[in-house]
């Protein structure tokens, strides 16, 4: 037989062994099986000792592959780089054919810097020298390399294995092109067991999975925020059920924890944090606790263990990326002034020099642009950190500054002077993110502000612009607190008005009214009264303006009443739509009233608010809406008034009142009903407010309820069916075990809550 035929042979036999394993290739269903358990076998088809295909993450700038040593599957991690040949061959999309990987001229000439990683040999004993990269490249893209080290007899790689192996690669790369597209099936499934706890808690099932996974927000945002955001999971379960799943602790923003010192801190800047989704947070016995997002990651842990190589343990907790953000802002706000994102350092930023012209024009809003962009974020990162309601932007005509003031726990504080040259950037910056008209500045304008879509807080703003004087515009943000509803037990309820209004808010059918000025908590309080209730067996729809709390379970509806969609039309909707609960956000006029009334005469337990002052108030004011007193009298069970008052903080100081003092509060109170509590007189203690670091030396910190709870008992029924004098429902009130909202507050002053200044400033009739 003439050797060309032997050779034909031989090629033919390689050709067809190189066939099966490209169709072995192709049915390849997951990266695992080919980056592992082909991948001997192609070795074998090459004569060569070994072979690696890497993946690479062009994000992360690393090719990644696997190897498995015994049972244990072990990831290796390169960088795109030329200090590897396979980095290089990423680069370069060029196949590097060496003879020799310790022969640094042979490498120099191919490129200058490139290198060969000698660290596998070191670690193994092998000895590396052949070596055979090919790029794998689907159309345009580098989705990894081939590299096959060491020829059986020490030859080098000729043209045909050169050739065989980039026929290989092309196939490789529809291959792993197809998982990759496929991953949407296997995102399900990888999904699945993140999801456990979730699973196992009911919380959701494999439908709730698929429909989250083909959502389109899915790439943008992550199942688990998609999860939070669309199907009810809370943030709280969530963090529980990625806890179980990462095996490390997994937390929420605490704005009370403390930085770490400068110097641990200073060792990386803000900027890479926020890139990478880490900051370290705190040294216990030696050991650093870093928060990061994926406390799994092995590639940034091997990263961490170079930036703090002192420390022979890093400990993992993982949270939401908005969670490390807002750690990474209140450590580098609060830490050195060396380091950035402060707001001084964005207001240095500005242009301050005084020669030029003030803008008038948002046109020449230009230049400061992106300043300006950082600094309305940073007001409202700020804000929301601080648990501020109201954010309030106040120019002024002339050179005086623009001045900030936010809203804490009730009271408006100065948070920051701008210079006044950007009064109208500011204004105009903040109109765009809600859509508002940035030439009308001559009537009041309202809109909304997704922040998400702005920086790293999931908040929303609900936007009021005011014409002010000189020609300006005043615009005022209320942070839409998107919370959980508090825990009924956590209301701050006294005995009485707790068991009362759980026994309503458990009737089948009737009126449940919470009541008081804007700010006073009501919406807060129905949400922890209807949480009570909201169990699998019931449903339960609410219209609100806006959508402040969700609850999972809840049918919650944002109203439009700009387009017709008023509370009222919201409500005869849901008749319509088998309710056994509603909740409808305010009794604005008679007509949404009216109907309220209905639904909950015809087997409905209707929840709803209203702003009058007292309890009692709110039967003559409904009264006088012309509501039909028959139909209202059947159909209340309770009217629960509402205050909150600052509550005094733990630096808070005990004292015995004076007798004069003493004499006020209890004339305040009312004697005889004071005699009634049966508390002695002479046993009176009080607390008044101090000052410390924790509240700003304000003495207060955080708020508390006051209450005044009217029951729909039958005396008070045939009170309104007479349609009595406000005096006449009070007494009855009283009588059947009401306390009025200052009785309730100064009950409250005795326990230390708070103290009688307070209770007399939210009570003022
Ligand atoms: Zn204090």
């Amino acid at each position: 037989m003439p050797p060309e035929t032997d050779t034909l042979r031989q090629q033919l036999e390689y050709r067809k062994r190189l066939m099966d394993k490209i169709n072995e290739i192709h049915s390849a269903d997951s990266l695992n099986t080919i980056l592992i358990h082909i991948k001997d076998s192609i070795a074998a088809l090459f004569n060569a000792d070994r072979i690696t295909i890497y993946l690479s993450d062009a994000k992360r700038n690393i090719l990644i592959s696997k190897v498995k040593s015994g049972s244990e599957v072990q990831q290796i991690v390169i960088p795109i780089s030329d200090a590897s040949l396979a980095g290089y061959c990423s680069i370069s999309a060029a196949v590097i054919n060496v003879k020799n990987a310790y022969d640094q001229h042979e490498l120099r000439m191919i490129c200058s810097n490139l290198k060969f990683d000698d660290s596998w040999d070191k670690k193994t004993g092998f000895i590396t020298k052949q070596v055979l990269c090919v790029p794998i490249k689907f159309q345009k893209a580098m989705m990894g390399v081939i590299q096959i080290i060491n020829k059986k007899g020490d030859i080098p790689f000729d043209d045909v294995d050169v050739s065989y192996s980039m026929e290989l690669a092309s196939s490789l790369s529809i291959a792993i092109h197809n998982i990759y597209r496929l991953s949407a099936t296997t995102k399900i499934i990888r999904n699945k067991s993140r999801y456990n706890y979730l699973l196992d808690k009911n919380l959701i099932d494999d439908k709730i999975l698929e429909k989250a996974s083909n959502h389109p927000d899915v790439s943008k945002i992550g199942m688990d925020t998609l999860l939070m955001r669309e199907f009810g999971i809370s943030k709280e379960d969530m963090s529980k059920n990625l806890s179980f799943y990462f095996g490390t602790d997994f937390i929420g923003y605490d704005p009370a924890q403390q930085p770490l010192d400068e110097e641990t801190l200073r060792r990386v800047k803000p900027e890479r944090l926020n890139k990478e989704w880490w900051v370290p947070f705190k040294i216990e016995n030696g050991i650093l606790h870093i928060i990061i997002d994926d406390p799994t990651d092995l590639g940034r842990q091997d990263m961490l263990k170079f930036v703090y190589p002192e420390y022979r343990r890093i400990s993992y907790i993982g949270a939401f990326r908005e969670d490390i953000l807002s750690y990474i802002n209140l450590f580098y706000h609060y830490g050195s002034s060396s380091t950035s994102s402060s707001i001084d350092d964005i207001l240095n930023k500005l242009d301050t020099s005084d020669d030029t012209e003030i803008e008038t024009e948002s046109q020449k809003v230009s230049e400061q642009d992106s300043v300006i962009v950082q600094l309305v974020n940073k007001i409202i990162i700020d804000a929301v950190n601080n648990k501020v309601s109201d954010i309030h932007i106040e120019p002024f005509p002339g050179k005086e500054d623009v001045q900030v003031r936010m809203r804490i726990d009730g009271r408006c504080k100065i948070y920051q002077k701008i210079p006044y040259k950007y009064k109208h950037a500011i204004t105009s910056r903040i109109k765009i993110m809600c859509n508002l008209d940035i030439s009308e500045r001559r009537k009041p304008q309202d809109g909304k502000i997704d922040f998400k879509k702005f920086g790293p807080l999931n908040v929303e703003l609900r936007v009021a612009t005011v014409p002010t004087t000189g020609q300006l515009e005043d615009v005022v943000m209320r942070v839409l607190a998107s919370g959980e509803p508090i825990p009924f037990d956590k209301l701050g309820l006294t005995e009485r008005n707790s068991r009362v209004l759980d026994a309503c808010v458990r009737q089948p059918y009737g009126l449940v009214l919470v009541v008081g000025p804007t700010g006073s908590g009501k919406t807060t309080t129905l949400h922890s009264a209807i949480s009570v209730i909201n169990t699998i067996d019931t449903k339960i729809w609410t219209a609100e303006d806006p959508v402040e709390i969700t609850q999972r379970g809840l049918r919650q509806v944002q109203v439009h009443p700009k387009i017709g969609f008023t509370f009222a039309a919201a409500l005869r909707s849901f008749l319509r739509a088998d309710p056994d609960v509603i909740m409808v956000g305010e009794m604005r006029d008679q007509e949404t009233a009216e109907i309220a009334v209905e639904c909950s005469l015809t087997g409905h337990l209707v929840f709803s608010t209203l702003h009058t002052n007292s309890a009692p108030e709110t039967i003559t004011r409904l009264l006088d809406m012309e509501l039909d007193p028959f139909s209202f009298s059947d159909a209340i069970l309770c009217i629960l008034a509402q205050r909150l008052a600052r509550r005094l903080c733990s630096c808070k100081k005990e004292y015995v009142p004076s007798p004069a003092e003493r004499n006020d509060i209890i004339t305040e109170y009312g004697r005889d009903d004071f005699a009634k509590t049966e508390i002695n007189p002479a046993e009176i203690k009080l607390w008044k407010a101090v000052g410390c670091q924790k509240c700003g030396d304000t003495g207060y910190k955080g708020r508390l309820g006051l209450h005044e709870l009217l029951e729909g008992t039958d005396a008070i029924k045939s009170l309104i069916k007479r349609k009595s004098e406000i005096e006449l429902i009070r007494k009855q009130a009283i009588e059947d075990g009401m306390t009025t909202l200052k009785q309730d507050g100064i009950l409250k002053c005795l326990e230390g809550l708070t103290d009688i200044k307070e209770v007399r400033k939210v009570c003022i009739k």
